[in-house]
């Protein structure tokens, strides 16, 4: 019998789904995959907590795919291997998926669409991750946005209610509809027999934020103690287990500064799908060949949070211990490595996909580079973030530093890694000598 795959990626829920709503409305019957990428895994650590999150979901999703009379597959392996082991286990019509904007990731699409093709099967691609992706917002000139005010102020003109409509995936979730696995598929990979242990991090659960959460957001956000001064979907928008459209029409309604910083997650997309060597390099050419300071002890201490800035430190440690920052402590801690220490955004760029479960890379380059002034976005390059001004602006009951920061104010706190108006005059005289 012939069927379609429904490849989950960055979509790991049936509601709302895009290409799985698509796909059960097409004539064969659906069986949903998951393929752990081998290519992607070699690189973690074995105790990696991206990688139980996903686990956990894929098995949710397997349970609510039998709960619905259906099957779900999930194999480990190299994507193009696995595709051409399923090509010879079922009489596969095409592959349903969203699409997804990552230089790797759209690569090795290209390459399953060229092996599917050849077997007679098609992939199919579908928007659903971001409201508006690629080219669908474009300077008057048809050009890709460099500066993110005129792109949020487009993206607001073009944004129509129907974008933030749910698609029916969920209700077409139906035995009718659905295709059954082969015997092999009856059992899936675990985390230990690829190789990886549990390692669970908290997360907010996997629905909208409570209404409150919101509605104050503009008055919380910037408030690191807060418990949930901010929505916490992040890790949820990174691995789709809530999907952008409801998340975006609650903001539309409730709050504009929050539908603002989604919009960010749409511009740093687009900027990385038109810029895919941005992802390593500096967006702005004349900021490519900058004398960053090779410091590893520096580098060392800011990454287990022991530079002596109070804030930067208790920022270091909250990812440390769970996998989390909130946004005000990214940019102190970001902002402190780039320019006070003056070491290669890269380097820190690297550790946060390391240690973020909610690492997602347009975002987390995009901001890198805001902070480097490297970027695309209109962050003069001069511009400096002051740890101990932050704190006293943010942070001005230290509660949040006493937080993570237990032995702040002792003498076993250790001394500034650098003094801030030396650090900060080093790394100014040395962009403005490096820039070219
Ligand atoms: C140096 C640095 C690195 C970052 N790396 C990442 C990353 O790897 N992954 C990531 O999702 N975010 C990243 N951010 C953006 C931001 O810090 C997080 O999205 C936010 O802190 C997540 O918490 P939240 O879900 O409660 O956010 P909220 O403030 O509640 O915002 C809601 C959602 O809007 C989006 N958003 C908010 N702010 C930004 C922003 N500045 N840029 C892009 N999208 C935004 C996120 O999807 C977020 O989940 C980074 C910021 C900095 C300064």
């Amino acid at each position: 019998m012939k069927i379609s795959l429904f490849w989950h990626r960055r979509d790991l829920r049936f509601e709302d789904n895009a290409g799985l709503a698509a796909a059960l409305q097409a004539e064969e019957p659906v069986l949903p995959l998951f393929i752990y990428d081998k290519t992607i895994l070699d690189k973690l650590e074995p105790e990696d907590a991206r990688l139980t999150f996903i686990f956990d979901q894929v098995e949710r999703l397997a349970d609510e795919a039998h709960a619905a009379d259906g099957g779900f597959v999930a194999r480990h392996g190299k994507v193009l291997d696995v595709f051409r082991q399923l090509l010879k286990d079922y009489d596969v019509a095409a592959v349903y998926t969203n699409e997804d904007y990552e230089p790797y990731a759209t690569e090795r699409d290209a390459a399953v669409a060229e092996l599917l093709q050849k077997h007679g099967a098609e992939l199919r691609s579908f928007k659903d991750q971001v409201i508006f992706a690629k080219d669908e917002v474009l300077t008057k000139n048809g050009k890709p946005h460099k500066v993110f005010g005129a792109y949020s102020k487009t993206w607001q003109a073009q944004m129509k209610p129907e974008d933030f409509k749910p698609h029916p995936s969920a209700r077409l979730l139906k035995k009718e509809n659905l295709a059954q696995p082969i015997a092999a598929d009856k059992t899936r990979p675990t985390l230990q027999k690829m190789g990886f242990k549990r390692h669970e991090q908290y997360t907010v659960p996997a629905k909208l934020p409570p209404p409150g959460v919101v509605k104050d957001y503009d008055k919380t956000r910037d408030t690191p103690a807060l418990e949930r001064g901010t929505t916490r979907m992040s890790v949820h928008l990174r691995f789709g287990t809530v999907s952008i459209r409801s998340l975006m029409q609650q903001a539309d309604k409730l709050n504009e500064k929050l539908l603002n910083e989604m919009i960010w997650r749409d511009f740093f997309m687009m900027l990385l799908w038109h810029f895919p060597n941005t992802a390593t390099e500096a967006y702005d050419p004349k900021m490519r060949h900058l004398p960053y300071r090779d410091a590893p002890k520096e580098y060392k201490a800011w990454c287990e949070g022991r530079t002596g800035q109070p804030f930067v430190d208790a920022g270091m440690r909250q990812l440390n211990q769970t996998g989390y920052i909130h946004n005000r402590a990214r940019i102190v801690a970001a902002g402190y490595l780039v320019k006070h220490l003056f070491i290669d955004w890269t380097l820190g760029e690297h550790y946060f996909s390391e240690k973020l479960l909610d690492y997602d890379m347009s975002n987390n380059v995009g901001n890198w580079q805001w902070m480097a002034g490297t970027g695309a976005v209109a962050a003069p390059w001069f511009r400096v973030y002051n740890p101990e001004t932050q704190q006293k602006q943010y942070d001005p009951d230290l509660a949040y530093i006493k937080e993570w920061v237990p032995e702040y104010g002792t003498d076993k706190y250790p001394k500034p890694l650098v003094d801030l108006k030396e650090g900060r005059d080093r790394a100014i005289e040395a962009i403005r000598k490096g820039r070219k």
